[in-house]
């Protein structure tokens, strides 16, 4: 017979965060990932050994504004909210657009892709190049985390048991002269999990490069970004140089390390990334006056 699972749903997230406080519990947003990581065989619950508590109720968890220039994502909201919603940029509506089919859209959520840290979440590209913060509540107040920072492996993230992820912050989604590139390798355009993810941010100030990021993911236990590398392109103008693009190029065909799994090849893997690269720091787009 199936065992009994405890489990709590407040109507606000005061109380939520209380009994995170008083038992440690397996939180639960949409599920579509905690369902899969406890699976069983067919037909029999989900294995859960702590009490679940369900949070993508909350509307505290739910909301999306504008703050002066950062833009606030309310965790639980789910990725067709997300989607609907004109606040969202649209490179992070691409990237929504790619993951899985419409009925997880509908439960998934971006915080639950962010605390559940794989390698291949497809919205960590982005949120690494826009520099996002994570704002955590726990029944001791809040605190502010860079989403690079919080996220430290494989499923591995820095978050107390007492907290929860209340809203990822995106600081630079507003800023002039900015240009966002989001892609995705997988065996279809969507409904696959990545082989290769990749994400592109540079900021110019007329020619000259004010600013710029690159984060690949599904090449390392999680997001590749090298804020040392990055700095060798800025004070450059456009359009770059071939000896600055191999440059760049070069240095991270160092540091990315994927591995051989079910989905693809450690070498397919290296030589998408580096092309994604190459191909964006040689786009048209941005260098159009
Ligand atoms: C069929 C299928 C296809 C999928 N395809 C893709 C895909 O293409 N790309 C992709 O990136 N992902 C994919 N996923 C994975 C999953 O849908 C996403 O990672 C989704 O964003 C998880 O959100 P969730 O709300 O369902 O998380 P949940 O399963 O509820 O939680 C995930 C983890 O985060 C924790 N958590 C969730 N929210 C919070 C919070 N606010 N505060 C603290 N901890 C929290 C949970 O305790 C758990 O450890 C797929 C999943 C399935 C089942």
């Amino acid at each position: 017979m199936a065992e009994k699972i405890k489990s709590y749903r407040f109507n606000v997230l005061e109380e939520t965060l209380s009994q995170l406080n008083k038992e440690d519990c397996t939180i639960i947003a949409g599920g579509t990932d905690v369902m899969v990581m406890y699976k069983s065989r067919r037909g029999v619950p989900p294995k859960i050994s702590k009490p679940i508590v369900f949070i993508d109720h909350l509307s505290e968890l739910k909301q999306v504004y504008q703050n002066k220039n950062d833009l606030h994502i309310g965790a639980c909201c789910t990725y067709s909210e997300l989607l609907g919603n004109p606040l969202i940029p649209k490179e992070l509506k691409k990237a929504i657009k790619t993951i899985a089919a419409p009925a997880i859209r509908n439960r998934g959520t971006l915080g639950g892709n962010v605390c559940n840290a794989s390698p291949a979440g497809d919205t960590l590209p982005l949120l690494y190049v826009y520099n996002a913060k994570l704002l955590l509540r726990s029944v001791k107040g809040e605190r502010i985390v860079a989403i690079s920072d919080f996220i430290q492996g494989v499923r591995k993230v820095q978050r107390e048991p007492n907290e929860i992820l209340a809203e990822v912050i995106l600081p630079s989604v507003l800023e002039e002269g900015a240009h966002v590139v989001f892609e995705k390798v997988g065996n279809r355009n969507a409904d696959a999990i990545a082989k290769v993810g990749f994400a592109g941010y540079i900021r110019l100030n007329g020619d000259v490069i004010k600013d710029v990021r690159f984060a690949f993911g599904a090449v390392g236990p999680t997001m590749v970004r090298s804020v040392d590398i990055e700095k060798i392109l800025i004070g450059k103008t456009i359009p770059l140089s071939d000896a600055d693009i191999t440059q760049v190029v070069a240095a991270f065909e160092k540091i990315i390390k994927p591995i051989d799994d079910q989905r693809s090849t450690a070498l397919y893997r290296k030589t998408v990334a580096l092309n994604l690269l190459r191909y964006f720091l040689s786009m048209k787009q941005y260098q159009i006056k």
